[in-house]
């Protein structure tokens, strides 16, 4: 592993929780993301849940699980990937506004110009309103790839969603099928 990868990685979770602009609206301990810092893929989800605003750590939730299941289901180790989110701490409101995924992404820029993987997976709306700078059709987008300012994501639904709606379980699991076809043939 890169200690200077690492140590940028690091710094940047310093200022996110120094960033008053961060915890404005949220709740909890702050999330900056964790994983490894050379890891080929990166998976960027929402804003934390609450099971993640007690620990600081992402993805730990019903979410989380379903998210962690499914990547050792693609044959990959939790600690080669790298997972975050646009917003660090739990909303008080729920869903984060746009205002706050705005701000969010530039701490998540930076984190994406550091580890530099070759695809990003957006799961849900928050992540492609953070990363593609717009709604998208998620329904209608999901288990496509997108390239843009060099870097190539893969869109597909929030573990949430999947958790909620068995059309979004259905589509969750076709999409990372499809995923793990795609990491193979990228090897
Ligand atoms: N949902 C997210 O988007 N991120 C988490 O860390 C947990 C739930």
């Amino acid at each position: 592993m890169s200690s200077k990868k690492a140590k940028a990685l690091q710094k940047i979770a310093g200022e996110i929780s120094q960033c008053r602009l961060c915890r404005k609206g949220g709740t909890g301990k702050v999330v900056p993301g964790e994983g490894n810092p050379d890891a080929r893929i990166v998976f960027i989800g929402e804003a934390p849940g609450r099971e993640e605003a007690k620990t600081g750590r992402p993805f730990i939730g019903r979410s989380g699980k379903l998210l962690r299941q499914m990547i050792r289901d693609m044959d990959l180790e939790e600690a080669d990937v790298f997972i975050t989110s646009p917003v660090h701490y739990l909303p008080l409101r729920g869903t984060p506004s746009t205002s706050m995924i705005h701000h969010g992404r530039e701490h998540l820029f930076e984190q994406l110009s550091i580890i530099n993987p070759d695809l990003i997976v957006l799961l849900g709306n928050s992540a492609c309103v953070a990363l593609l700078d717009g709604k998208v059709e998620i329904t209608k987008k999901h288990g496509t790839l997108v390239m843009k300012d060099d870097r190539t994501y893969f869109i597909t639904v929030h573990p949430a969603y999947a958790i909620r709606f068995t059309k979004g379980k259905e589509m969750l699991l076709r999409d990372f099928k499809k995923l793990k076809r795609l990491l193979r043939s990228r090897q």
